[in-house]
């Protein structure tokens, strides 16, 4: 096998157990893999990407399938919604407190975690920095920006030990530049 395609199955092989571990534990709450990412999600992003559009393009899944599993995660008091109070068109997916519990609880997964424990603090940083290149370079290949850390955004603007968006203006705290972002470049 060539390297490339050795890449490709290492990923794929972990992707999918990666699904398999989630959904086993997803389960015990009668949640799909689908309902599970998106709870992880919504834990991860930051406030300009907690809304339907953001995570229909996260998932890559239709705007059906996401309404559908947003509904299910709602009657499950697992998220809530809240109109944002500036942009009433804006509607933000929140975790409650039993959707934070359940995220703290499964993800990532404890046998994935118990896998990376075992790599030394050198080895993690590599691994993240090689996988994050190839991420970046995938994106690009697909015209798809988005979803990066805040604090690697080319609009984080770090002032005197403050953050600010350089997009919306925002102040940023600590919390907010450590999540993912929709608006990410
Ligand atoms: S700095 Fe970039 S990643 Fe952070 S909130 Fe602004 S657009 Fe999003």
């Amino acid at each position: 096998m060539n390297p490339e395609n050795e890449i490709y199955t290492l990923i794929d092989r972990i992707s999918n157990l990666l699904k398999s571990e989630a959904r086993t534990l997803g389960s015990e709450l009668g949640l799909q893999s689908v309902q599970q990412d998106t709870l992880y999600y919504l834990s991860i992003c930051n406030r300009y990407s907690d809304h339907l559009i953001a995570l229909t393009a996260f998932l890559g899944l239709t705007k059906g399938t996401v309404a559908q599993t947003v509904k299910v995660l709602e009657s499950k008091q697992l998220i809530k919604k809240e109109k944002d109070l500036v942009d009433k068109r804006v509607t933000h997916l929140l975790l409650t407190k039993e959707g934070e519990k359940h995220i703290q609880e499964t993800t990532p997964p404890s046998r994935f975690l118990s896998t990376i424990d075992s790599l030394s603090k050198k080895q993690k940083n590599d691994f993240v920095d090689q996988l994050r290149k190839c991420l970046v370079t995938y994106q690009n290949f697909n015209n798809l920006n988005g979803f990066g850390v805040c604090r690697n955004c080319v609009y984080n603007i770090e002032e005197e030990g403050h953050y600010k968006c350089g997009l919306t203006q925002d102040g940023l705290a600590e919390d907010d530049i450590k999540k993912i972002c929709v608006e990410f470049e």
